[in-house]
Parts: C-alpha cells; sequence; structure tokens
C-alpha cells in the first residue's frame, strides 16, 4: 500500500503557461474532506485519485480527466455495507490568458456528485429484505418467501 505525498499532490492547479504544445499528463489526490462533499447523499471518506490529460489550443485549455474513488455504500435494497470504486471520465474546458492558474477541484467535485449513485446496489441480483420479517432475502429465504 502506498502512502499518499499529501504536500504535493492534493488537488491540481494547471499553470496555463507550463503546459507544453504537446500536453502534458497530470496526476492529483483529491482529500473530500475539504472539498465539501459530505452531503446527505455523496459519502466519501478516504482520498480519491484523479488522472488528467491537459491540452491548450490558442484561448483554450482542455483536461480530460479520469477520476477514480474508493465509497463507501449501503444498498438501497437489503441494507448492507459494501464497497465500490466510483469512476468517471470527462472533459473540462475553459477560456484561458497565457498567465491563469486554472483550478479544476470545482469540475471534479460536480463529477463526483453526478456520478454518484442515489440508489447503490451491493450486485444486480440483490434480492433485498423481507417486507414482513426483515430477513436479509440474499442470505436465504424466509417463510415470509415460500408461497
Ligand atoms: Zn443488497
Ligand atoms: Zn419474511
Amino acid at each position: 500500500m502506498r502512502t499518499l505525498q499529501r504536500q504535493e499532490e492534493t488537488a491540481m492547479k494547471i499553470h496555463v503557461n507550463r503546459i507544453p504544445d504537446e500536453g502534458l499528463k497530470e496526476h492529483a489526490s483529491y482529500d473530500p474532506s475539504t472539498m465539501d462533499m459530505d452531503r446527505d447523499d455523496v459519502h466519501l471518506r478516504e482520498p480519491f485519485e484523479v488522472d488528467a490529460f491537459i491540452s491548450k489550443a490558442d484561448k483554450e485549455l482542455v483536461v480530460d480527466v479520469d477520476i477514480q474513488a474508493p465509497v463507501h455504500f449501503t444498498c438501497a435494497r437489503c441494507l448492507v455495507e459494501f464497497t465500490s470504486t466510483l469512476s468517471a471520465d470527462a472533459i473540462f474546458s475553459y477560456a484561458i490568458q497565457p498567465t491563469d492558474v486554472v483550478d479544476i477541484t470545482d469540475d471534479v467535485r460536480q463529477e463526483v456528485i453526478l456520478a454518484y449513485p442515489l440508489m447503490p446496489i451491493c450486485q444486480p441480483a440483490c434480492r433485498g429484505l423481507c417486507t414482513v420479517c426483515g430477513q436479509n432475502l440474499n442470505e436465504g429465504l424466509c417463510a415470509h418467501q415460500k408461497e
């Protein structure tokens, strides 16, 4: 398990004048606790990773991002906690001046919120809970399920 180098890697601020014509690959770790994301429906407990390819045209900066975030969900059907990886791909573009420093944090936050499922399911075939006795039907059927 690798350790995060927080000082160097937290957030991604892009200095437009340091982006070469051929573009640049960047990587950053984001700490969700500093991103105002702990809303009722979005819970990230661990830092997450963002890979980006940054390129610039005349007055436009284009950032192609790949976001991978470890997440802990509670299954909407059976209420069991499970872990998963939230992935999102997006392309951000910004109107730029040569001396700008572009912070993509707000857009990253938006993408994570958009990608976050409202009704996470532990497995597609999850059978949920018995509405009568609350038995987790993934673990076996209760008397109410045997007609
Ligand atoms: Zn489930
Ligand atoms: Zn039952």
